[in-house]
């Protein structure tokens, strides 16, 4: 059996977001699941609009989300010499021809064929044709390259996710494929690559269906059987529009900066146009298991933030704490705060507060209380610390100062307190949680209390 050969082929005309990123997820995962190859290539041939901050972000997205490549990143730009060189061998073939007609002279014959209500198109004057006459060569004119295309049937191919398209030839002229200056034009570099790396399954946006007619009579002119193509219905943003930058689509990166589990990010864009029977949330070793082109979705995706962050919630649980201590340390650094290494409470921190997060921005949000200074409202300063509770919360300030800092200790000093001043126990435990945390909810409070230097507990009681 061949092996499978898939590849992304991002253009780094704008910052890459998650709709783009979908189109190498999923090459990525067919490609790991078939224990095939999966290849980067960047298209940045479009100079103008091409940035290196793009091409960074492409990196960065997908080394976050775990896309890893085993080859490239090819960049179209360096392969110039052998665009040229096979555009040489085709117009040598007969493949290609030169067309000297001039831009003035196309945009005539496109209103000739509109007033004629005809479908505009390239009418061949410069195709060289057995016993046909061409036109003297204008002089000081550089000519285009045109494809050769075939005349007469079709072009057909079975999209894994359309199903069978059929083309007729007579719908296609002759596409140019170098331009004046000789510089090769996009369809055409797209097939020279997919040819030189070997590519057996194309996957990729729908936005490509028609190039794909084109793309694959390149092909079998050069001699060679087309890839198998898959194209993948658009993403849409929560407005139902194709998402995209233009429409506050969001960098792929700011979801890492956001608190997003890259785990959780791969799960979510997954299912956004794929399935696995009824499963939502499953890990990256399973999406490889599973994976397989006979279960993409036929309509396109839309996007849902609440979704992304239920699912991100779900892996967050499911997260190791020590690995999820060390994405919070890097939130909270970016606060300014930082964050002992050698602090293992960093870890059961996280499994105190986990449940309650959608993202490690909200479980950093949590675990400041513990490493920097708090500031109770005056409001939860007014309803719960009032005058009737004070005694009670300096009779527990007393009995903490004297206990064995841990959970149980802790338990047996709230107990004792509110007994002291027939107290219940939310009387006792909410101007607590207000004064040492901040806030007037938490989980339990010596489960809380007990991640806490006792010395920061007693300063914060002894406000009272
Ligand atoms: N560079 C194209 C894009 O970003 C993808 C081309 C392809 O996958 O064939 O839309």
């Amino acid at each position: 059996m061949t092996q499978i050969r898939t590849r992304f082929a991002p253009s780094p005309t704008g910052f890459i977001h998650l709709g783009n990123i979908r189109s190498a997820l999923y090459p990525w995962a067919f490609a790991r699941a078939n224990n095939g190859v999966f290849i980067l290539r960047i298209e940045d041939t479009d100079v103008e609009r091409s940035s290196q901050a793009a091409v960074d972000v492409i990196l960065e997205g997908m080394q976050w989300l775990g896309l890893d490549h085993d080859e490239g990143p090819y960049f179209q730009m360096q392969r110039m010499e052998r665009y040229k060189e096979v555009l040489g061998q085709m117009l040598e073939q007969g493949l290609a021809y030169k067309c000297y007609m001039s831009a003035e002279e196309l945009n005539a014959l496109r209103e000739r064929q509109i007033a004629a209500k005809e479908k505009p198109r390239y009418d061949g004057t410069w195709r060289p044709e057995p016993g046909k006459t061409l036109p003297p060569v204008p002089e000081g004119v550089q000519p285009v390259l045109r494809f050769r295309n075939p005349v007469g049937g079709s072009v057909v191919w079975d999209d894994k996710v359309k199903g069978r398209i059929e083309i007729s030839n007579d719908e296609l002229d002759d596409l140019v494929i170098a331009r004046p200056d000789g510089t090769p034009t996009y369809n055409f570099c797209v097939v020279v690559d997919d040819l030189d790396m070997a590519i057996t399954h194309v996957i990729r946006g729908d936005d490509h269906v028609n190039n794909t007619p084109r793309q694959i009579n390149i092909f079998r002119a050069l001699g060679k059987e087309p890839p198998v193509y898959a194209h993948l219905p658009t993403v849409l943003n929560e407005q139902g529009e194709k998402m995209s930058k233009r429409h506050g689509a969001k960098k792929v990166t700011d979801y890492r900066d956001e608190g997003f589990l890259p785990e959780a990010v791969v799960n979510y864009l997954a299912r956004l146009g794929w399935s696995h029977g009824d499963d939502e949330i499953f890990t990256r070793e399973q999406l490889v298991a599973w994976f397989d082109l006979d279960h993409l979705g036929k309509s396109p995706g839309q996007f849902d933030e609440t979704k992304l962050r239920w699912v991100n919630a779900q892996h967050l649980k499911a997260c190791d704490d020590t690995v999820l201590a060390g994405l919070v340390a890097e939130q909270l650094a970016k606060r300014g705060i930082e964050v002992d290494p050698a602090d293992e409470r960093m870890a059961r921190r996280c499994a105190l507060f986990k449940d309650r997060c959608a993202t490690t921005v909200e479980l950093a949000d949590w675990l400041a209380m513990y490493l920097q200074d708090v500031t109770p409202s005056a409001e939860d300063l007014a309803t719960h610390v009032t005058d009737a509770v004070k005694p009670a919360l300096q009779t527990l300030a007393g009995k903490l100062a004297g206990v064995a800092w841990e959970k149980g200790a802790i338990q047996q000093a709230i107990k004792e307190s509110i007994a002291a001043h027939g107290l219940k126990m939310p009387q006792l435990a909410i101007p607590v949680r207000v004064l040492v945390c901040g806030r007037a909810q938490t989980p339990s409070i010596d489960a809380v209390l007990e991640l806490f230097n006792q010395k920061i507990v007693l300063d914060r009681l002894h406000i009272v």
